[in-house]
Parts: C-alpha cells; structure tokens; sequence
C-alpha cells in the first residue's frame, strides 16, 4: 500500500517513512502543501498523513481542495497543539482521524491500518482467500499451512491483490499502490516480481491463485 506524508519538518517527515517503510508500504513525502495537492491528484495513494502548519498551503486547506476535487483518500491529520479547534476544523473538512504530536510510532501505525481496513468487508488484520492467509501485523503469509517466504516488495504486491481478489488489476494500478513516486513505470519489473510471487505462492500448489488477464494485468482468485 502507498502513503503520502504532507509535512514541512523534515525529521518528523524522514522518522515516519522509515517506520512506514519497514512495514512494507510505499512511501512518498511532500514538504509543503503545494507540492502535497500536486502529488495528491496525480498519483494514487491508499492514506494520506497531513500536518495542518504547512508552507503555501495549510492542511486545512489542502483537505478542502481535495475533497472538492472529489478526492476521497482517507486523511490523517497531525495536530501540534492538542487544541480542539484544530481537531474539530480539521475533521468536519474532511480528515478521517487526527493524531497530536507527539505520537507514538505504534499509534500512527494503528491508526493507519484502522484507515485502510476501512473500506474493506474484514475487520480483522488478516487477510484470507481460499487456503492462502496473509497477517497484516506479522508480515507472515501461509498456504495450506505452509509458511511462504516473501521479500518485502513481494509481500506488498501480494497484499495489493489479496486486498482487492476478484478484481483485474492492471499492471499500473499495481506499481502506483505498491512503489513511491522514484519508481520508473517504464520497466517491466512488474512482471518480474508477479512472476517470483506467483512461484512462490502457486508452485507446488493444485490450484492457481494468481491468473494473468492478458493485456490488462492480473487477477487473485480462486480457481473455479
Ligand atoms: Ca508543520
């Protein structure tokens, strides 16, 4: 999955994208509100982590033009001051949940996953289709029992498609949820690594879960 952070103190910034990127999520950075609305509607995230003091264009703001803009990628806000205000103002423009700095790593990360569960049907961290379970909190991916080893990027395509199984991803779709913005969308690595996942995953297995919609991309489902 892929996050922006929207955050002008770079310290701040650089410690939540390590942390973020030890999870296995995509992790991209604006440093100011500007740059924020530019990569918000240019590229596809899953989260947005918004500070509300930002240079050119304040949270608050960036929040409204997005939502206007039809943009509903759910917002986390960072808050300075526990103020109330703040966190009123920022929710009724449009953010899903708030957090006052300074925060627990942990927390941010709880949050974050209570995000993006929601607009899926399981409400628990485990992800499950057919005798395949990926744990969104351990990392740890099983098949019919058996555990699979995956490298982090494998792990974030595989998550990608077992968060929306039953459903073709394209190729594109794929890359824009699963790497940051310095990836070069020219290559097609893509392929590589859907190709080491599904060896991986299908290999050894009876039925197939990975499929290839040829021209398209992919799809995760049960085998009929
Ligand atoms: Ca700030």
């Amino acid at each position: 999955m892929r996050i922006l952070i929207v955050e002008d103190e770079k310290k701040v910034a650089s410690f939540i994208k390590k942390g973020l990127e030890e999870e296995y999520f995509a992790v991209d950075i604006a440093y100011d509100g500007k740059e924020g609305l530019k990569l918000i509607t240019s590229e596809e995230y899953d989260v947005i982590i918004m500070d509300i003091m930002l240079p050119y264009l304040d949270g608050i703001s960036l929040i409204k033009e997005i939502r206007n803009r039809n943009i509903l990628t759910p917002v986390l806000m960072l808050t300075v001051k526990d103020s109330l205000n703040d966190k009123v103002e920022g929710l009724n423009s449009g953010a899903d949940d708030y957090l006052t700095k300074p925060f627990a790593f942990e927390e941010l990360l709880a949050r974050l996953r209570a995000l993006l569960r929601r607009n899926e049907k399981s409400k628990t961290s485990i992800l499950k289709v057919g005798d395949l379970v990926l744990d969104l909190q351990s990392h740890k991916v099983l098949r019919n029992n058996q555990e699979i080893i995956l490298t982090p990027k494998e792990y974030s395509i595989l998550e990608y498609l077992m968060r929306n199984s039953n459903k073709v991803i394209s190729r594109t779709k794929l890359i824009e949820h699963v790497y940051d913005y310095h990836f070069d969308t020219e290559t097609n690595i893509i392929d590589v690594y859907i190709n080491k996942v599904r060896t991986k995953i299908d290999n050894n297995f009876d039925k197939p879960l990975i499929h290839t919609i040829r021209g398209i991309g992919y799809i995760l489902k049960e085998s009929d």
